[in-house]
């Protein structure tokens, strides 16, 4: 009786430790596709790119953008273009303001604009991008374009641009670039003789001294020694689209890029944002409350009774109940007091659908 007592004993615990090492298993592999970067990819594309509230604040922009101030300081410039975050970089037509793409100023969007287009500007794009819309900025600001002279050298700044993606052939009568951009435009020219003239060390002096580029650059050097002090005669005060006024989605700024991105889908194991979208609506509406208390309040019930039902694991449940409520947070859903019954209803019947799917194939949606 004795002996047989440990052997239950044994077995139990022997059990047990399957039991919780099968489990341990579960839980990574539920974390693994609800917690995948492809998951969290997916969930960022749908965001609307206003609702990022993205700022240049305290990121890596900033300084850069303050290293740009402290080279026009260097070279005595009184005049600093107000940057602010845009879909692209540029200067409008004559305001002296620089649009910088919205993506530089966030790592996750960051590394979604390098995985999508295989192309992310580093520092030293990034510090040449800007000393090149400052170009344009000045330009502007000082009204320089309708200086004679100006215009004897770089040519009329109401000259059509040439076509957008035209080869040029190197030519010494411009600063060389990657892109050679100065060869499309007098305005881009001059932008681009900036560039190079403000950058530390280029060495313009030796490097052009046999250019025909070099009288552009002897122009910007005097220009600005005279300029420098003086007030600029156009503020910089309007801004072309703002991120704040970006009211489409990331994936919308892609698709309208040119790129294909449904694959990307494909890898979002654990996106559930159309689903609960489509039970739940915004919380914005006065009478409306929070889906996220209401999943809170039903979540015990509700993942005991999918469990049981289902006969998979509570362990399973719980990290879907707690993704949706999670989500719903995020994406500010709520719902009418009056659809309470059937939002429950429709929410039961999602989540008992993800747990079978996982259940039958080992993941959460079928989309594929
Ligand atoms: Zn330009």
């Amino acid at each position: 009786m004795h002996r047989c007592g440990v052997n239950v004993i044994r077995g139990s615990f022997f059990l047990t430790l399957v039991r919780e090492f099968i489990s341990s298993i579960y839980m990574t592999k539920v974390k693994d596709l609800i917690e995948n970067w492809g998951t969290e990819r997916f969930e960022i594309l749908n965001t609307r790119i206003s609702d990022f509230n993205l700022r240049i604040g305290n990121t890596l922009l900033k300084k850069y953008i303050d290293r740009l101030y402290r080279e026009l300081n260097q070279k005595g410039i009184r005049f600093k273009p107000k940057c602010y975050l845009s879909n692209e970089w540029g200067c409008t037509d004559g305001v002296p303001t620089i649009g910088i793409p919205f993506y530089l100023s966030d790592e996750d969007i960051a590394a979604i604009e390098e995985e999508i287009t295989g192309d992310l500007e580093d520092e030293s794009e990034i510090m040449y991008l800007l000393r090149h819309e400052t170009g344009h900025a000045i330009n502007y600001a000082y009204r320089l374009y309708r200086d004679k002279e100006w215009r004897k050298i770089f040519g009329p700044i109401s000259k059509p641009y040439r076509e957008k993606y035209r080869k040029y052939r190197p030519s010494r009568r411009y600063v060389r670039t990657k892109d050679m951009n100065a060869q499309k435009h007098p305005d881009e020219d001059f932008a681009e003789t900036f560039a190079v003239w403000l950058t530390p060390k280029s060495n313009w002096q030796k490097k052009y001294r046999k250019w025909g580029a070099y009288k552009k650059l002897l122009y910007i050097d005097k220009t600005m020694k005279k300029m420098a002090k003086k007030r600029p005669i156009v503020k910089g005060d309007e801004f072309d689209r703002p991120v704040e006024e970006l009211d489409y989605t990331l994936l919308k700024y892609y698709q309208r890029r040119g790129y294909e991105i449904e694959d990307l889908r494909k890898e979002a194991h654990g996106y559930f944002d159309d689903d609960l979208i489509e039970i739940f609506e915004p919380v914005g509406k006065k009478e409306n409350f929070s889906a996220t208390k209401f999943i809170k309040k039903h979540q015990r019930k509700l993942i005991k009774n999918v469990s049981h039902w289902t006969g998979e694991w509570e362990l399973v449940v719980r990290p879907i109940v707690e993704k949706f409520i999670k989500r719903t947070k995020e994406l500010e859903l709520g719902l009418n007091p009056k659809k309470e019954l059937q939002s429950l209803v429709e929410l039961t019947a999602l989540i008992t659908t993800v747990v079978m799917n996982f259940s039958y194939t080992g993941r959460f949606t079928l989309s594929e």
